[in-house]
């Protein structure tokens, strides 16, 4: 979609590009404090419903999460790492990633992306994590 900001594969908002995937692109945001860490997996393909992937899109969206997810495990040690997809406001389908402590923030319920009273990282921070995960993948 022409006007979709991830369609654009432009940095927007805070988030940077890590790295390309198979079938998606995986970014990291500025906002690292509430959580132990946080990554998008966005699929390149614009959908806007996980029923619409195809079986393969579908096999290669999990698996490029499932690599994601085990890279930020070893670069960010975290009791959880937590998934979820919501796309109320951007619908392109796409996976938030984010590493949880047990004795941390929403412990034992759904995340949530809010960042009220969060403050970002610094960008040199920002591009520190991003090395580290794309180091880890
Ligand atoms: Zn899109």
């Amino acid at each position: 979609m022409s006007d979709c900001k991830f369609c654009l594969n432009e940095p927007f908002d805070d988030l940077r590009l890590v790295t390309e995937l198979k079938s998606s692109f995986v970014y990291m945001g500025a906002y690292q404090n509430k959580f132990v860490c946080r990554a998008i997996v966005s699929l390149k393909t614009h959908r806007n419903e996980l029923f619409e992937l195809t079986p393969v899109e579908m096999y290669e969206f999990t698996q490029d999460c499932a690599r994601v997810a085990e890279a930020m495990k070893k670069a960010f040690p975290c009791d959880k790492i937590n998934y979820g997809i919501a796309g109320d406001v951007m619908p392109h389908v796409h996976m938030h990633l984010v590493g949880k402590k047990k004795d941390g923030p929403m412990w034992s319920n759904m995340f949530s992306t809010q960042v009220t009273g969060e403050e970002p990282v610094t960008s040199e921070e920002q591009d520190r994590m991003i090395e580290k995960l794309r180091s880890a993948l």
